[in-house]
C-alpha cells in the first residue's frame, strides 16, 4: 500500500475519521494539524490563546506556525505518514514540497474526499465543536473554496490525485479509500 498520503477535502467530509482508521490499521503517523492546534489550545499557552481566536472565526492559522508544527513531526519520522488538514493553501503546499525534498521524501497519493455542501453543513452542525456553529461553518466552507480547493488542480497536475465519494457509511468509504491505495 502507499505509505505517504495526503487527505484533502472540505470541513465535514470525514477526513479525520478515515485518516485515523487508515493510519491505525497500517501503522502510519497520523498528522492532523487541526488536532495539534487544538492540543496547543488545551495546553493553555499564549500561543494556544492566539490560535483559539483564529480558529473560532473559521480563519486559517498562520502558515509559518502550521509549517513549524509539521516540520517538527516529519523531520524525525521516516516511515509512513498521513497528512490531514495540511496543506490548506498553495503557500503551504509549496512549503511542504520544499520540506519533503529536503527530507528526501515524497507524497505517494492525495485522496480527495468529495461531499455536497448541504450534507457537510448537517454533519458539522451535529458534531458541535466550538467552531461548528452555522455562521462559522459557512465561513470555513468559503475559506476552503477560495484557499484550499486550488490544491486539487495542483495535485492533479502532479498526477497524484484520486477522488472518492464521501457519502455513505464510515465502512463503505474506508473500503473505497483502501481500493485507491493498493500496490
Ligand atoms: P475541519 O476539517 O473540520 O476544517 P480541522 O480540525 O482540520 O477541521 O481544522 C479546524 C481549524 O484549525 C481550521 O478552521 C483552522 O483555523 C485551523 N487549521 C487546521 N489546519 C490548518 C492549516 N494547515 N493551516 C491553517 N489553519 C489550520
Amino acid at each position: 500500500m502507499k505509505q505517504r498520503l495526503l487527505f484533502l477535502g472540505p470541513p465535514g467530509a470525514g477526513k479525520g475519521t478515515q485518516a485515523q482508521r487508515l493510519a491505525a490499521s497500517h501503522g502510519l503517523l497520523h498528522l492532523s494539524t487541526g488536532d495539534l492546534l487544538r492540543a496547543e489550545i488545551q495546553a493553555g499557552s499564549e500561543l494556544g490563546r492566539q490560535v483559539e481566536a483564529v480558529m473560532a472565526r473559521g480563519e486559517l492559522v498562520s502558515d509559518d506556525l502550521v509549517l513549524a508544527i509539521v516540520r517538527n513531526r516529519l523531520e524525525h519520522h521516516h516511515q509512513g505518514w498521513l497528512l490531514d488538514g495540511f496543506p490548506r493553501n498553495l503557500a503551504q503546499a509549496k512549503a511542504l514540497d520544499q520540506l519533503l525534498s529536503e527530507l528526501d521524501q515524497r507524497i505517494e497519493r492525495v485522496v480527495l474526499m468529495e461531499l455536497d455542501d448541504a450534507v457537510l453543513i448537517q454533519r458539522l452542525l451535529s458534531r458541535g465543536r466550538a467552531d461548528d456553529n452555522e455562521q462559522v461553518i459557512r465561513h470555513r466552507l468559503e475559506v476552503y473554496r477560495q484557499q484550499t480547493a486550488p490544491l486539487i488542480a495542483h495535485y492533479r497536475e502532479l498526477g497524484l490525485l484520486s477522488a472518492v465519494e464521501a457519502a455513505g457509511s464510515v465502512e463503505e468509504i474506508a473500503t473505497r479509500i483502501s481500493a485507491l491505495l493498493l500496490d
